[in-house]
């Protein structure tokens, strides 16, 4: 017979870089339904061409390491980074909940998402597997279209019967994105206090999201 861990929030995202609406987003989802962890799991490295723009995925997992590295709750998850190919949300969920009943724990499994992930839920892969495997914090986006309500209302004509598999919170609605750091990083900006200064150090010891330096004018 297991024994329960206690709830266990899984985050997954691109973290190209991990950033300050993460960070907050998965505070506050821990601390209002009691969560005892947050994984976080950043996306392994896109296998189409068009994703080619994203950061290596060792180099993202490491910046989500330094990033959580004083947050005795959150822990980070090579389980994507280091799988080639596509990763489904069900197979990620399924390898955390038999690494926690392996550990003698019973899952007690909460992925975490936006209102806007939330609605595409119908196209993923298994998606009722997806519900079975773990029930859904829900946190609206602070551009996210639709609001709470709204989003509980299509989630229950999408999955009638399985009201109880989602849980819709306020969340702190930064207006942060990875976007929003690539493109300041790239124009020189400031980026302190929209990252952990420890992920500012890291973006500068890559040396990620600059473009190329200008070749040198020659002058003849
Ligand atoms: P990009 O701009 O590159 O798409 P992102 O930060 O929006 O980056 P991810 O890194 O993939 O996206 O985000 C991981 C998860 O965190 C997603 O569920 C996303 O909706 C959520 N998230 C990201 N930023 C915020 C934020 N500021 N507030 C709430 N949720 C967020």
């Amino acid at each position: 017979m297991s024994a329960p861990a206690g709830r266990l929030g899984i985050l997954g995202g691109t973290f190209d870089p991990v950033h300050l609406g993460h960070l907050a987003l998965a505070e506050e989802v821990r601390e209002t339904l009691g969560l005892a962890r947050v994984l976080f799991v950043p996306a392994g490295d896109p296998w189409q061409k068009a994703g080619a723009g994203v950061t290596p995925g060792a180099v993202r997992y490491a910046l989500v390491e330094r990033a959580i590295a004083d947050n005795p709750w959150f822990a980070a998850s090579r389980l994507e980074v280091d799988r080639p190919g596509p990763t489904y949300t069900s197979e990620t969920l399924t390898a955390i909940a038999d690494a926690e009943r392996a550990a003698g724990h019973e899952p007690d499994l909460w992925f975490i998402l936006s209102a806007e992930a939330l609605a595409g839920l119908p196209t993923w892969r298994d998606p009722e597997r997806v519900l079975a495997l773990a029930r859904l914090a829900v946190v609206p986006r602070v551009d996210d279209a639709e609001d709470l309500a709204a989003a509980a209302a299509r989630f229950g004509a999408d999955f009638p019967g399985r009201g109880d598999r989602a849980v819709f919170l306020p969340g702190p609605r930064l207006a942060v994105s990875g976007t929003l750091i690539r493109a300041r990083v790239a124009a020189g900006r400031s980026i302190r206090y929209l990252v952990p200064p420890a992920v500012a150090a890291a973006i500068r010891e890559y040396a990620l999201y600059s473009p190329p330096a200008e070749p040198a004018v020659r002058t003849p």
